[in-house]
């Protein structure tokens, strides 16, 4: 029997159409893409619904409460296809696919998120082979995850990035292998592929204040540090550190600010700037001054699956469990 995808679509580039302000979202996408889709054409794909939010979003607007939107959505539908595709702004893309990855832990079928860097109403667009190669991912591969498929690229939506802001190949895992290619032929690695799960979701409701980031710079004062902890909503932090996980440790008004924080119950998690590896923090003595602080050292997480991680944790777990879940991979999101 002929597969069912269910087509979602939040916003982003892939439907937008220019406006005198630039490109905004537009509804009615479903009949601008079944405009370019012949009979032959569509008898090759899975088949296929399409489903419009009402409010379509440009993703720099991306709020937590769109995750859950969008995960309720996928669960309530779930039974009724065998894949779901996803269609979303990049620019916070891989916010999106990390956080659907920890809502919608141990799933059987695939979830590919994708979008485009030029509208499907331009002439020449990415658009409508970014969706038809994510339809068929989703409907002709046994794929149990939270993917972003990007220019021929099947990534896992957990260690997804958006590296690129005006070339086509915009998305990539620096810190694990692709999942699949869509070039002359197409090709699954089945091997880098979660296990097969039970479907365990788990939607919680989210503070929108509970997480800030908190990147170190060079002459970076422990006012900005104080002035960002310092809110009682805040119960979770990605600090971006340099390298190995390296901070300014010299400032030591700076490190009180984070040991003050942790003390308050604040979930301080360390991840690299650096694009590619991971964070070791005690290979210098810098990073050993967060081991003594007590922050959690995020290994090979990116920004956005930590950022997200921790949302979730905080959501769903006793603040005692944190930091030990932060350091386990739940859904293939670390090393
Ligand atoms: N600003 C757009 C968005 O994220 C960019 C895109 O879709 O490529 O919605």
């Amino acid at each position: 029997m002929k597969q069912k995808i269910l087509v979602i679509y939040a916003g982003g580039t892939i439907g937008m159409q220019a406006s005198a302000q630039g490109y905004v979202p537009v509804a009615g996408f479903e009949r601008q893409v079944r405009q370019q889709l012949n009979d032959e054409r569509a008898a090759q794909l899975p088949a296929f619904d399409m489903l419009e939010l009402d409010q379509l979003i440009d993703s720099s607007n991306l709020q937590p409460h769109h995750w859950c939107e969008l995960a309720g959505i996928i669960q309530q539908r779930w039974q009724q296809y065998d894949g779901f595709v996803l269609l979303h702004g990049t620019d916070t893309m891989a916010y999106t696919a990390s956080m659907l990855s920890f809502m919608l832990q141990g799933i059987d079928k695939p979830v590919i998120v994708t979008g485009s860097q030029i509208p499907l109403a331009e002439l020449r667009n990415d658009a409508l082979d970014n969706l038809l190669t994510a339809l068929i991912f989703a409907g002709q591969y046994s794929i149990p995850e939270v993917c972003i498929c990007f220019n021929g690229r099947l990534l896992r939506g957990n260690r997804s990035r958006k590296l690129k802001s005006a070339a086509l190949d915009a998305f990539d895992s620096p810190n694990y292998g692709h999942l699949g290619q869509a070039g002359i032929n197409i090709t699954l690695h089945a091997e880098r592929l979660l296990a097969v799960g039970r479907a365990n979701f788990n939607i919680p409701e989210l503070n929108p204040d509970a997480v800030v980031v908190l990147p170190v710079y060079p002459g970076m004062s422990a006012s900005v540090a104080k002035a960002i902890l310092n809110d009682n909503a805040v119960k979770g932090c990605v600090l971006q550190t340099y390298g190995a996980g390296n901070p300014p440790d010299a400032n030591s008004e700076l490190m009180r600010v984070l040991e003050e924080a942790i003390k308050r119950g604040v979930s301080i998690v360390n991840v690299t700037q650096c694009l590619q590896g991971e964070v070791n923090q005690g290979a210098y003595a810098t990073g050993a001054t967060l081991n003594r602080l007590g922050v959690i050292a995020g290994s090979d997480l990116t920004l956005e699956a930590a950022f997200t991680k921790l949302h979730y944790l905080i959501a769903t777990e006793p603040q005692a469990h944190i930091g030990a879940l932060m350091v386990k991979p739940l859904c293939g999101e670390m090393a």
